[in-house]
């Protein structure tokens, strides 16, 4: 009998955990970052060169180790933080599982040198795919220094995965901003290619959320705390009219590490629900303390999800917590109406509101008083009713005159939609037509949105969108990959007609935007495309998301909800519906328009 079976070299067995820990640059960094903050590391520095792919390098000034330490570190399973069985269940470090320093070393060339404060000198092991090169003593500040050069040399088919070096940059980007919120107390720099990528001194929480996500962010939070059946609550989030288009300034950390964890997430998103519109996120930096015997962390070896022994408590006490917060805040105390979010500087809700109400009411009138306008059909109600003021009545769609027979829309030169008699509109938000005994119902805001991307479409295509420069250019300050993605996609973004100057720092001046737009959020609108353009990573993929880039601006271009419409509007957007290659559904796929025949009516009023 042959055997089958035999235990791997340790070699083959780090490179396989490697697989699980070093997916990329970044989690390189983050695995190496939690060791300096594990050694009660004050600063962190981390220099990066292509994106991580050739060097990344980090100093700190943390305990540092012994030689013998030193050594030891890069066996597998060897650590200082746990030692039994028991204290797994009450992991108070960053790191336990002994795994990251001997993972990375196994897919690099890696350079420990370390330091440990009472000692006269340190020590420099290199390590090549593994296997220990060399160990001498040398001379350094107490500390450890590690660098990894040519991340996955070794392991060719884990490097083919690795994106760009922008891309990559991006991630180290996005991390260290995740680490750095987590501990405000620590000060953290990081170069990539001699250029300062972030850079932030020591602080409190508030500060250190204005240094990395921009001072505006920052002004629109509002703090918390709260201590509940052993759960302790604390941090920022922001008002609704903050939130953004992704996930990505939502920032979650159990004990202290951070984590994307979909019972966190779904407790926030219920306590939002109602103040803010579907498809946003709010701004959060949310830290949640349990007891460590609570909190399962070693579910994955990235430790990026976690396992709760009460989970319902924790959703729960999170979710009111949040609710108590937003209920008393002061932003929900404006009117419930269809108001889009003042920019700073814009007149308060209430007087926007109020000319709002004024206009909406000035069109009404105009359209109630027009004499050839078919708001409601003469021969089903010939005298306006004093009991049913306009915008009251029950619509009648009996037809008696024989000139709106069906049609071939496409025998139409008119279009199928500009040929539709108007009815009026339903609840100001959805325009009621007749085509023959054919009742069409139209969702406005569907329906602008859908012309107005099929605009920038074809502005797009013969040269690029129209802009049009700002009166008052509005100042932003981004986080440090929104102020890298702006950087990047510079070229891209004047295509779409955006003009973005740098401002030094994460500060940009926004002096153009897209002419259809015009009207709108400005600085909203420019950290929604950046949030987009930041997900794509490479310039090159900038043509295949190009429409998902111009239903955001389309999107934005939109009176959204409750709107009063001229019916010289109304024909406007008809007009413009028929211009559209596809007017059946809005750029996010809903539905624009829908019918209703006779027939279908009669059947529920039983006349059949
Ligand atoms: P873990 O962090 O899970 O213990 P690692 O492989 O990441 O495993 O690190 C192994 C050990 O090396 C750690 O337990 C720690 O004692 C030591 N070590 C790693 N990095 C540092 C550092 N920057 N400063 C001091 N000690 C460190
Ligand atoms: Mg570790």
């Amino acid at each position: 009998m042959s055997q089958r079976i035999a235990i791997l070299p340790e070699i083959i067995t780090n490179k396989i955990a490697a697989g699980e820990v070093v997916e990329r640059p970044a989690s390189v960094i983050k695995e190496l970052i939690e060791n300096s903050l594990d050694a009660g590391a004050t600063d962190i520095s981390v220099e990066i060169a292509a994106g991580g792919r050739r060097l990344i390098k980090i100093t700190d000034n943390g305990h540092g180790m012994s030689r013998e330490d030193a050594l030891l570190s890069l066996e597998r399973h060897a650590t200082s933080k746990i030692r039994s069985d028991n204290d797994l269940d009450g992991i108070h470090t960053l790191g336990f599982r002994g795994e990251a320093l001997p993972s990375i070393a196994s897919v690099s060339r890696l350079r420990l040198s370390s330091r440990e404060t009472d000692s006269p000198e340190g020590t420099e092991i290199i390590v090549e795919g593994g296997k220990v090169r060399d160990v001498k003593a040398c001379g350094m500040a107490p500390g450890t220094v590690i660098s990894v050069e040519q991340l996955f040399f070794n392991t060719p088919a884990r490097l083919k995965f690795l994106r760009s070096a922008e891309t990559e940059a991006g991630h180290v980007g996005d991390c260290l901003t995740r680490m750095a919120i987590s501990r405000p107390d620590v000060a953290f720099s990081c170069s990539s290619d001699g250029r300062d990528l972030l850079r932030v001194q020591r602080g409190d929480l508030l500060r250190r959320l204005s240094q990395a996500l921009g001072k505006g962010t920052a002004a629109s939070l509002h703090e918390l705390h709260l201590s509940r059946d052993g759960i302790d609550i604390s941090g920022y989030i922001s008002s609704p009219a903050a939130c953004r288009s992704t996930t990505s300034a939502m920032f979650t950390y159990i004990n202290g590490r951070f984590i994307r964890d979909k019972v966190i997430q779904h407790a926030i998103m219920q306590a939002y629900r109602g103040v803010m519109d579907r498809g946003r996120y709010p701004v959060v930096a949310l830290f949640i303390q349990l007891p460590p015997a609570e909190v399962d962390v070693n579910v994955h070896p990235t430790k990026h999800e976690v396992r709760f022994r009460r989970q319902a408590l924790v959703h729960d006490t999170l979710q009111s917590a949040l609710e108590e917060l937003l209920k008393r805040s002061p932003w929900l105390h404006r009117p419930q109406t269809p108001v889009q979010p003042a920019a700073a500087g814009a007149p308060s809700i209430s007087q926007a509101y109020r000319e709002r109400v004024a206009a909406a009411a000035q069109a009404s009138l105009a359209m109630a008083r027009k004499p050839d306008y078919p708001r409601f059909h003469e021969t089903a109600r010939p005298q306006p009713d004093p009991q049913h003021p306009p915008g009251t009545e029950s619509v009648s769609v009996r037809e008696t005159t024989p000139s709106f027979l069906p049609r071939e829309p496409a025998a139409d030169p008119q279009g199928y939609f500009s040929g539709l008699r108007i009815i009026g509109q339903f609840h100001d938000e959805y325009i009621l037509c007749q085509s023959g005994d054919q009742l069409v119902i139209i969702d406005q805001h569907a329906a602008s949105e859908r012309v107005a991307f099929q605009k920038l479409r074809g502005q797009f295509e013969t040269g690029g969108v129209e802009s049009q420069r700002l009166l008052f250019p509005e100042t932003l300050e981004l986080s440090f990959s929104e102020a890298d993605t702006a950087r990047r996609f510079n070229n891209e973004l004047a295509r779409i007609g955006f003009e973005l100057e740098p401002f030094g720092g994460n500060t940009v001046i926004v002096s153009a935007i897209p002419r259809l737009a015009i009207a709108r959020d400005a600085s909203r609108l420019v950290r929604d495309l950046l949030a987009e353009l930041t997900q794509l990573g490479a310039s090159s993929a900038f043509l295949d998301s190009r429409d998902a880039l111009l239903s955001r601006i389309a999107c934005h271009s939109v009176v959204r909800g409750v709107h009063r419409l001229e019916e010289r509007q109304i024909r406007e957007l008809l007009h413009g519906m028929d211009g559209t290659d596809f007017a059946a559904s809005c750029p996010h796929g809903r539905p624009v328009s829908h019918v209703i025949t006779l027939g279908e009516l009669e059947k529920i009023f039983k006349r059949t």
